[in-house]
């Protein structure tokens, strides 16, 4: 049978065709710039859907949200800001963008999120250290589940320390009923062509109020002084999203809570087939209070599980990015590093791509990796344990039940 690819996770659009419809109006009215009224209305959609009377901006991407929060509060050259390291780089790399140093924290074993107990020691030590407190805390809702807010918050009040909640993976996720992105100072959303809704490439950034949305919104168009001509007294960015882009979010806003509830589904049905392989764990969340969306289902794999093709695992170098079409990546001399996951699941992945199934291993912990070799982390071996048995499976809304069949059996096939 000639099978399509099951990829990690596809965009998909509304039923209905809005995201046209609302493109359409954005040329007819000749509104084809980064701002206008798809902004407008996209941004009061997300509004509605946070709740909590809160703020949101939109912006060219996620990474620009990062960018900005960090500068809502005021990190500069020489600062500290406390980092979860188990995260896709983005979370990080504009710490760096701002001459501040990450500090990386490691991750609880229940949630893989930033564990609190290391983030407080890393607190107090940064202060013993350079006499002076990080002066930002950012926690990630890693594929979706979400931190400990309540522990995060608390350390976060007790040092006056903001957090800025990385919620690009879990928009809709919730803690304890609470939207996540709405508990700390600033909350950052992504709508990558791959997360929960996408507006083809762009991001968003919770703000408390109406002072910190235009504080935010001025930073990120040019940060421009009330004169007749360009007068510049601070450094400002091109990061508005585009009225077209907006145009797909309104769109995908009709639709969010069908994904989100497609997604829980997706991880559901992985649940109840998965539950008797051994061997195969599926990471699911630890309690009640934790909502996840699921953006990506991930499982682990025992080391002792013996999968087929393991002795050619790492043998070839890879010749194109795994889980990234886009862009441009260095040709390597060598297939392996010094950390990297277990032949295990590396076979795994190669027999799932031989399959038309893109499987994908968890993100790699940014304390391991060469680019922060040299900023402090304070570490516990939970993510990097995970690292190595961690292993992201497809979900979200283009993945049908029969697909998530597919999936399953192949693991099984799999296992020798
Ligand atoms: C996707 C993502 C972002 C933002 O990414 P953009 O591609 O710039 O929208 C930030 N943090 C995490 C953890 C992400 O997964």
């Amino acid at each position: 049978m000639d099978r399509k690819t099951i990829f990690l996770c596809l965009a998909h659009m509304s039923e209905k065709g809005l995201e046209q419809k609302y493109i359409k109006e954005a040329f007819d009215t000749n509104w084809v710039v980064p701002l206008g009224p798809n902004v407008n209305a996209f941004e009061h959609d997300l509004e509605q859907f946070i709740g909590m009377d809160k703020r949101a901006v939109a912006l060219s991407a996620g990474t620009a949200a990062v960018h900005l929060a960090l500068i809502g509060c005021d990190v500069g050259p020489g600062d500290e800001v406390c980092v979860q390291s188990f995260t896709f780089c983005a979370s990080s790399h504009p710490i760096k963008y701002l001459g501040a140093t990450p500090v990386f924290i490691d991750s609880e074993k229940e949630t893989w999120n930033m564990d609190p107990e290391l983030l407080e020691q890393a607190i107090l030590d940064r202060k013993a250290k350079t006499g002076k407190f990080p002066k930002a805390i950012v926690p990630v809702a890693l594929y979706g589940m979400p931190y400990d807010c309540r522990r995060i918050m608390d350390i976060s009040n007790k040092y006056g320390i903001p957090v800025i909640e990385d919620a690009a993976e879990g928009f809709g996720s919730r803690f304890k009923g609470q939207v996540l992105g709405t508990f700390g100072k600033y909350g950052v959303l992504s709508f990558n062509g791959n997360k929960m809704i996408t507006t083809s490439g762009g991001g968003a950034l919770i703000c408390a109020d109406e002072e910190q949305k235009n504080k935010i919104m001025w930073y990120a168009t040019q940060a421009r002084e009330a004169y007749p001509y360009y007068q510049h007294e601070e450094i400002g960015y091109n990061y508005r999203m585009s009225n077209i882009c907006a145009g797909i979010g309104r769109g995908q806003m009709t639709i969010v809570n069908d994904h989100i509830a497609h997604h829980k589904h997706v991880q559901a049905r992985y649940a109840d087939l998965l539950k008797d392989i051994p061997g195969i764990h599926l990471h699911e969340a630890p309690n009640a209070d934790y909502d996840a969306n699921y953006w990506l289902c991930t499982i682990t794999i025992d080391p002792e599980v013996r999968i087929k093709g393991q002795e050619n695992a790492y043998k070839e170098t890879v010749k194109s990015a795994v889980g990234g079409a886009a862009g441009v990546i260095h040709q390597v001399d060598s297939p392996t590093t010094d950390c990297q996951p277990n032949d295990n699941v590396e076979a795994l992945r190669m027999y799932m791509l031989e399959r038309k199934i893109e499987a994908r291993p968890v993100w790699k912990p940014m304390h391991k990796q060469p680019v922060y070799a040299n900023c402090p982390a304070y570490v516990n071996g939970v993510s990097e344990a995970i690292f190595k048995i961690g292993m992201c499976l497809p979900a979200g809304p283009m993945v049908t039940d029969e697909d998530i069949d597919y999936i399953v059996e192949q693991i099984k096939n799999a296992i020798q």
